[in-house]
């Protein structure tokens, strides 16, 4: 899952005036707007198991295609080579990738 921040000038109701907020997204989800200055969520987060059971059910579902697009781009004899090598080492991946989102979307990576 992708997460992209990005900054807009909003008016911050414990600041009292326009700061710049971030604003973070997973994929088309906002997930919370924090202002810069005084550090107040003017959002609650999404429970962040949700967001990544979404996107790994998504993601499976597509699977299929996305193999079968790989075959047809790589050829048999590179895809072959390659995926039984991928499949093994996806676990892991996977695993990885979890743990690194789970602690972006709980916040504890933020500045
Ligand atoms: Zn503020």
């Amino acid at each position: 899952m992708n997460i992209q921040r990005l900054d807009a000038e909003l008016f911050c109701p414990r600041c009292r005036r326009e700061t710049t907020h971030a604003l973070e997204y997973a994929g088309d989800i906002l997930l919370r707007v924090t202002c810069t200055e005084c550090g107040a969520t003017l959002r609650k987060p999404v429970d962040p198991t949700w967001l990544l059971s979404r996107d790994l059910l998504e993601r499976l579902r597509s699977k299929p295609k996305r193999l079968q697009a790989e075959w047809q781009s790589t050829g048999a004899l590179r895809f072959a080579l390659t995926v039984p090598v991928r499949m093994t080492t996806k676990p892991f991946r996977l695993y990885r990738e979890i743990k690194k989102n789970l602690a972006r979307l709980s916040g504890a990576d933020r500045r």
